[in-house]
């Protein structure tokens, strides 16, 4: 699959259109996920281009995976959650929707199940009031 450079995370990371930012670095920007499966739902991309996992060159997964892990880690503190789900998908088939590689992190609780996925567009002051307790939790991480 050829990467198109006008989807979505593309603009995003281009800063063409918003999103609710958790951090960036050289490598990689993180943000809420604007249809939550659950709260504290939010995306890791890397700013190398690739669909998916399959195409990326694996330069960028050192980065990436620190990323994951310290917003899983960010998360669990924020929500008090169990346990963390960390998912990610290659293809229409495997239940890609936007294709510029992504790691979804889910803060979980046990016995709350998962929301559909890319279901129901959140209210943005949620995703704000979410984001703040991540950022938080961010900031404690740094000391
Ligand atoms: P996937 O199906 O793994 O490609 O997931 C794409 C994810 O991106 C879904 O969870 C969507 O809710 C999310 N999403 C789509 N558009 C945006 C956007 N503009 N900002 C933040 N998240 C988005």
């Amino acid at each position: 699959m050829v990467y198109d450079d006008q989807n979505i995370f593309a603009k995003i990371i281009r800063g063409q259109i918003p999103c609710e930012k958790l951090f960036e670095n050289e490598y990689v920007l993180a943000f809420m996920d604007i249809m939550p499966q659950v709260d504290g739902h939010c995306l890791v991309v890397p700013k190398r281009t690739s669909t998916g996992l399959l195409d990326a060159d694996p330069d960028v997964f050192s980065p990436l995976f620190a990323a994951v892990q310290r917003l899983g880690k960010a998360t669990q503190s924020a929500f008090d959650a169990d346990g963390v789900t960390i998912m990610q998908f290659n293809g229409a088939a495997a239940g890609q929707t936007v294709f510029h590689l992504h790691v979804h992190v889910m803060p979980r609780h046990s016995g709350v199940p998962l929301k559909t996925h890319s279901g129901t567009m959140e209210d943005i002051e949620i995703i704000k009031k979410n984001a703040d307790l991540i950022r938080k939790a961010l900031a404690m991480q740094e000391g």
